[in-house]
Parts: C-alpha cells; structure tokens; sequence
C-alpha cells in the first residue's frame, strides 16, 4: 500500500509545489464550480508571473538529479504510479466526476487509461531512450561518432478542462519519463485533478520539484510560456489559444511545442453501411462527455439511400441510451456541462441553426434531473436540415448537438468532409472495406476511425492535421518529442587530427 490517500474535498489547497499540497493566497481569484450542483465550492488564487518565475526556478534545480537517473530507475516512478492510480481507482473516477460533471461509467475509463499511460511510458523509456553508435569517414575503431537522447529541461504543460487527469498525465507521463520537469497549469473550470497527480507522483518516489501545478487563468498561462527557464510547451486548448501559445513560445526564447487544438470533424455514413455499427459510430462520435470531445464528429454526413432509415434508428437509440441525470449515478450516461457560460454556448449553436433553417429532431434544451436541479445539463440534439454554410456546421460547438448532412457520392462527402480548417478526426462507416481504406487515405485528419468512433489507445498517435495541432501525444513519438538528440564526434587517436 502507498501514502497516497485520495482527499475528499479542495481544502488541502489546488496548487502543488515541491512535493505537497498547498493553499496560495492571491489578490485574484477564480471560482472552482462543482459542475453537477452549478454551485461553487471554492476560490482559487491565480499565479502572477513571479510565482510562475519562481517555480520553473525549482523546477529547474530539481530536474538535474531526475535527468541524471536512468529510464529504468525513472519508468519505475511512473509504473508504480500507476498502480496507486489502480488502487484509488473508484476514489479517483468518483473525484474527477466532482470537478468536471461527466458520468462516473466514463470517469472510469479515463483514469484506467491514465493509469496505462504511465505503465506504457515507464515500460518503453529504457528501449527508445537510448542513442546510436554511427560510423564515420577515416572511422575503424578510433573514429566514431554517437548520439545522445537527452531530456529538454522544464516542460511548460497547459490543459483543457474535458479530461483533466487523462489530459495532465498524457502530458507529464511522457515528459517525466524523458527526464523533465514539469510545471502544469489547468484549466480554470477544472483544476483539482493534477493536484492529485502530484501527490500519487509524490508516493511513487518522483523527488520534490519535479512536478509543480500551479492555477490561474490567460495571465499565469502567458507568464509560462513566454519564461525563459520553460524549454518546451505542451498545450491543450482551442486554436485561438494555441495560436496565443505558439506565438509567445518565440518571446524571450525559442520553445518547441506541442499543440493539441480543438477539432470539426466529420463522420461519413455510406448506403452500405450496417445499420446498428452506424447509430453506434455516430453516438460515439457525438455524445460521451456531454459531446465535450475534441475529436467529435458533429458533422455526420449520411448517403441519402440510408437516410431515413439511419434517422429513424438514430432517434430511437438516443431515446432508449441517453440518460440524463446526476453524474455520480451509475445509469447515467450524460452528465453536466463544464459551466453556465459553456451551456449557454451550446444552446446558442442550437437556436443559431433553428434560425438558419435547420430543425431539432431531438433535446437542444435545458434540463433540471432531479436532486441537481441547478446543474448545467442539457438533453443532447440532433438536428437536421442545415447547409454546410451554417455556423453550427461550420465552427466547433464542443457539446452534444449532432447535425445530420446528407450526401450523393463519394467525392461530395470527401470534399465536403474536408472543407474545413480543422483537422483533428473523421470517420467512415461502410461495408466496403476497399472504400474505407481509399475514404480514409483521402480524409485531411490526424485520426480516422473505420467502422468505428472515438477510439483511443496510448500507443497509437494522437493530434491534428491543419488548425487541429501539431505534435503527437500518446504513442514513441510524444517520448522522443520531449528530448533532444547530441551528437558526439569521438577520436581516440589523437595523432590523426591534422589542420
Ligand atoms: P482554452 O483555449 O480556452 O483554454 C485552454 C487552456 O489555456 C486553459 O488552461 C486556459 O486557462 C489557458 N489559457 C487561456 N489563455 C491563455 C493564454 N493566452 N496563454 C496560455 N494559456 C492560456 O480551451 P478550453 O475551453 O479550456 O478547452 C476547449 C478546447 O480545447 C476545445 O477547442 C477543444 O477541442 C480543445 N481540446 C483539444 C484536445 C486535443 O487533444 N486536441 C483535447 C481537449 C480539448
């Protein structure tokens, strides 16, 4: 058994430093709403710049033991710490439903996969991280040459608030098992779960001031990623924001970032399709995490030949599965929306399409379950009758709202499919698997699902094509991405070196 007991409320503090929980007091503050009542639990001071100098200061200190470590000794933090990850489990999912309102059948699965993501990065550090021996010109045994993996330094790590432990250890997994430290700063609308990660880092042996969070809003975010202690930025957000981090990334020194932005994709649905794999695609495509998803295809375009019948199964399986109601309960399968001004946001996209011609065959409303009554629910839509000009075809509504397009031929779906800046997912449902493969090579996205939807493996690459991002989480790539190659030139022989 570890140290690490799973706390029941934030009055341990939501900033993490040197090894512990702690309180920060400031003069500005945020709320921290619990999601499922739409109440507020608490005020969370924001992080000035001096604090942010400060930390990436300790980081910094602290990250030359860690680097000095070997993969082997480093990938045992982060095994162990996955196995108090899977022995808090339901105290950790029970934890993430609190700060983020999605159902507890769906916060399982994140933290399973958390768990995962340090088992894999811990278990592949000693085999990638590790350099060549190359041969050089006038070579034998006294001239060669060999390379270096060497870790970046402190990796700057900004997050959304849809995953927030799922996205803090896809971030620090990697990072740390490179030999960084890393200093995260969430979202706002969801920042208690990295403070958790920190202390079951802290009981897996990871030394103090390797991980620090600290909270805050645009300034605390800016102040990491223009410092020049920070080597590398890892982002999570929308574009506008990674066009903000990426820009600033070039103030004061040159950091190489990996930028996870938000998405409009695209699920295609073919006359062949089989029926029930299609409602299944498109429900997976649309409806987990409140539809607060990424990688969520709320374009569904369906071949007209199956279109009335796709509808009509469609509406009848969102009727039987898409339970409403507290989080927390085990049958509910659509929980609160992360915040008031979110929810609105949403329901602004639904009265946009009314307006442009389009109809709601199902939900677009507030709803009220009963015993959290104030929460931010709203009964997931699917609407139809919309031209791809529309502005909820068009940008990203980042909740449940599924709009139904339909199409003729291949070439129309493909092109229309493509005809936008993002570039983060797309997929196709078709009995022909030669049709799949050609749909899939054409799809201007950085994962595509074949008969299938929202799939999401650690050792499969995961980012954006175009304005969706890039840089690759998950997967070898995201490893090497958090070190740099040096290259040694060796001679042995020093009588050889003539000028
Ligand atoms: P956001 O861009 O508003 O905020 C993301 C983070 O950036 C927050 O921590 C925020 O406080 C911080 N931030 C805000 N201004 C900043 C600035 N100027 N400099 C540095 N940091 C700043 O996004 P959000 O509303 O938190 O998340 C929703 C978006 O994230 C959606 O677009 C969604 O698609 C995207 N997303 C992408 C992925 C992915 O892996 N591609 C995953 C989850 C969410």
């Amino acid at each position: 058994m570890s140290s690490f007991k799973c706390p029941s409320d934030l009055s341990g503090g939501l900033y993490f430093r040197t090894g512990k929980r702690i309180q920060f007091e400031a003069e500005h503050t945020f709320p921290v709403v619990e999601q499922r009542l739409g109440a507020e639990v608490a005020r969370c001071a924001c992080a000035p710049p001096a604090l942010v100098d400060e930390v990436v200061k300790e980081a910094k200190t602290a990250q030359k033991e860690w680097a000095n470590r070997t993969p082997l000794e480093r990938g045992k933090v982060l095994r162990k710490a996955a196995e108090i990850i899977r022995e808090h489990h339901e105290d950790i999912a029970r934890w993430e439903v609190r700060t983020n309102g999605k159902p507890l059948v769906e916060a399982r699965i994140d933290i399973d996969y958390s768990a995962d993501t340090l088992e894999y990065y811990g278990g592949i550090a000693p085999a990638v991280l590790k350099g060549d021996y190359l041969d050089i010109p006038g070579g034998g045994a006294s001239r060669f040459a060999y390379t270096r993996r060497e870790p970046l330094g402190v990796v700057g790590c900004i997050g959304a608030w849809n995953y927030p432990f799922q996205t803090c250890v896809w971030k620090v997994g990697p990072a740390l098992a490179a030999g960084n430290a890393v200093v995260y700063k969430p979202s706002p609308f969801a920042p208690a779960s990295p403070v958790l990660l920190g202390e079951i880092l802290t009981a897996a042996g990871l030394p103090d001031g390797i991980y620090t969070v600290v909270q805050g809003e645009a300034e605390t975010g800016e102040a990491l990623c223009t410092n020049a202690g920070v080597s590398k930025l890892s982002f999570t957000g929308s574009v506008g924001t990674g066009l903000a981090v990426q820009r600033n990334a070039a103030v004061n020194t040159l950091k190489p970032c990996t930028l996870e932005l938000g998405g409009k994709s695209e699920l295609i649905i073919f006359d062949d399709a089989n029926l029930d794999n299609a409602v299944n695609s498109a429900m997976m495509a649309n409806f987990f995490n409140q539809g607060q998803v990424c990688t969520n295809a709320t374009r569904v375009f369906v071949q007209r030949g199956i279109l009335e019948k796709f509808t009509e199964a469609l509406l009848k399986a969102c009727d039987e599965k898409l339970k409403v109601g507290d989080p927390l309960n085990e049958e509910t399968r659509v929980g609160a929306n992360i915040n008031e001004f979110h929810m609105k946001k949403i329901l602004g996209f639904i009265e946009s399409a009314r307006a442009e011609g389009g109809q709601v065959l199902r939900g677009g409303v507030q709803v009220h379950p009963e015993g959290v009554e104030n929460g931010y629910y709203i009964d997931p839509a699917v609407v139809t009758g919309l031209t791809d000009e529309a502005k909820a075809v068009r940008e990203e509504i980042f909740g449940a709202c599924m709009i139904i397009l339909p199409f003729e031929t291949e070439e129309e779906a493909i092109a229309r499919g493509n005809n936008t800046t993002f570039g983060l997912a797309a997929g196709v449902v078709t009995g022909d698997l030669a049709r799949a493969h050609r749909v899939a090579a054409l799809l201007e996205a950085g994962s595509v699902f074949i008969n299938t939807y929202n799939d999401c493996e650690v050792n499969v690459d995961f980012g954006g094509f175009k304005n969706s991002g890039h840089g690759r989480e998950n997967c070898i790539d995201a490893l090497k991405a958090h070190t740099q190659t040096k290259a040694v030139y060796v001679n042995l022989d020093a009588s050889s070196t003539a000028y």
